[in-house]
């Protein structure tokens, strides 16, 4: 393995020392591309890494990123589960480590109290899927902040902000963390929280992975409720629907709903884009009888939940689901609900991914886009995009819903729009290959029209889980941020080694 690491070395830098740090590896170190490591979700971007490693532990990691620094040009990506849609967990001849080989080691969780608050101790490799079984099966909590489909690790989201209905609540995940622990590009590992390297801390989240890899994380959690009362209620009339998901997430705990999301679907039968991808119970049918007149090409549902427990009497989730409902002006008779566990909740887009998986759909190339709109745009986004360019759908969910800019910490790394309230939009397209589904370059080119009309424009706009080809767009994109961002990777990833794959930074040898 050295003598491999050091011929690579000599042939492109013969100043470069070559290293033995990575000799002491607990873990494991595989030469050459497997399959995983060059691939991601999107399915659109392929870089093959020099080597895969399996780190057992910080101390792996750390040895891995010393090696690579004492080269001139290796760079290190820590994989999480390679959910992004870019190669953003790619290293083109550099070195991948498999994250979740840390999680692998661990079974047991360590839960703390601190402030009257429960937190988890959770690596960074580890699937949220996995945290919520530990959590719940070990000490019936559950971490607060979710995302939408837990096949993801707790480092990948935490280097985006991880967001789903809870969001409006309790903020993105990165807002549900009081601890990291980091490895930063220098090969240093750190404790980091808002009072101790507390730059690196606010750094690290929603950092791209820029500033060092999240070995361990500490996780707010709460007591995990048994059941969830399901529901979707459908409107013709965006600015009906727009208005009171504003009104549902500005309710205080206890006073609202647990959960808050919306789509948009389409005005017809289509089984990918249309009526059918509403009911959430069995033998639950759409009827576009109850529609008015007046309905548009495109249509919206609000997702909403609540959470009880198994003591609660059914009479009184009924009459706080009414109380709450009572105040919306959704369609009458398009209202939708199904009593499931916590888990079967949190746990529902698994189904998705099987029947994706059956049918060929999950493999295939996935050209999505995720944006955060501000609240003043989005009625002209709905008219120009959701009416107008996207009106036969994407072939899977639209998502949109609102989010409050109170619960983001201006701290961190990640950026968004500058009002109160923004959306967030997902184009989570779930198109067959072609030549059954149109050639991915012409969605990807779709993605840039939309991108191009909210330039503009002039909305109050910021991509999410941001991908771009120049420093320029970066610079853009992190606007007055930028500085900051720049100086904190001169302090901690001085050479740039780290998450090669956003492709923000070149290799300084
Ligand atoms: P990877 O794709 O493996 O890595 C992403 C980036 O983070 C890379 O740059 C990588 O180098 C870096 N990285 C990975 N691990 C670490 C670490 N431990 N420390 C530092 N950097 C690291 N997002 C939401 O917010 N909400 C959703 O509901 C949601 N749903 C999704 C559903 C699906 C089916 C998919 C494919 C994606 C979804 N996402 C969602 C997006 C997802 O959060 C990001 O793509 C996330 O990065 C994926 O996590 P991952 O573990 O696969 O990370």
């Amino acid at each position: 393995m050295i003598a491999y690491l050091e011929h690579f070395v000599h042939g492109n830098d013969t100043e470069s020392k070559p290293n033995d740090d990575v000799a002491g590896l607990e873990g494991a170190f595989h030469f050459g591309a497997p399959a995983a490591a060059a691939k991601d979700f999107g399915g659109m971007k392929s870089a093959a890494p020099l080597a895969v490693i399996r780190p057992a532990s910080g101390a792996d990691v750390a040895r891995a990123v010393r090696a690579a620094a004492r080269t001139a040009n290796l760079t290190v990506a820590a994989r999480g589960n390679g959910h992004s849609i870019n190669g953003q967990a790619m290293a083109e001849n550099g070195l991948v480590l498999d994250m979740r080989a840390m999680e692998e080691e661990e079974d047991h969780l360590s839960l703390s109290h601190r402030d009257g608050s429960l937190y988890v101790d959770v690596s960074g490799g580890a699937l949220w899927e996995d945290v919520l079984k530990r959590c719940v099966s070990q000490f019936r909590v559950a971490p607060r902040s979710w995302t939408d489909y837990l096949g993801l690790t707790v480092g990948g989201t935490l280097s985006n902000a991880g967001v789903s209905g809870q969001a409006f609540r309790y903020g993105p995940q990165t807002s549900n963390v009081t601890e990291l622990e980091v490895v930063t590009g220098k090969g240093e590992i750190l404790v980091c929280s808002e009072g101790q390297n507390s730059e690196l801390f606010f750094a690290a989240l929603g950092g791209l992975g820029q500033f060092g890899i999240i070995t361990r994380a500490r996780v707010a959690v709460q007591q995990a409720p048994d059941m969830v009362r399901w529901i979707r209620v459908v409107y013709s009339e965006f600015e009906e629907f727009t208005s009171d998901a504003e009104w549902l997430v500005t309710l205080q705990e206890r006073d609202g709903f647990d959960y808050v999301e919306g789509f948009v679907f389409v005005n017809s039968d289509d089984p990918c884009n249309g009526w059918p991808t509403v009911p959430v119970g069995p033998n639950q049918r759409f009827d576009p009888a109850r529609l008015p007149a007046r309905a548009g090409p495109v249509l919206y549902c609000l997702e909403l939940a609540l959470h009880y427990r198994n003591e609660d009497h059914p009479s009184a989730v009924n009459m706080e689901v009414d109380r709450l409902l009572g105040r919306l002006g959704f369609v009458e008779g398009l209202k939708f609900s199904v009593d499931v566990t916590y888990m079967e909740f949190l746990l529902r887009v698994k189904r998705v991914e099987e029947d994706a998986k059956a049918n060929g759909i999950w493999d295939a190339p996935h050209p999505w886009l995720n944006l955060f709109v501000s609240k003043s745009n989005i009625a002209e986004f709905d008219r120009q995009v959701f009416k107008k360019i996207l009106k036969h759908g994407v072939g899977g969910p639209i998502l949109v819903y609102p989010l409050l800019r109170t619960k983001w910490d201006s701290r961190h790394s990640v950026v968004v729009p500058d009002s109160n309230i923004f959306y967030i939009i997902a184009l989570l397209r779930f198109i067959p290959p072609p030549p059954k589904g149109p050639p991915t370059e012409v969605l990807v080119e779709q993605n840039h029209e939309i991108i191009q009309l909210c330039h503009n424009r002039g909305f109050d706009f910021k991509l999410y889980l941001p991908h771009y080809q120049s420093q320029e767009n970066w610079m853009r994109h992190y606007g007055d941020k930028w500085t900051r961002f720049v100086d904190r990777k001169a302090t901690f990833d001085p050479f740039a080694i780290l998450a090669p794959g956003q492709k923000i930074f070149s290799r300084i040898p």
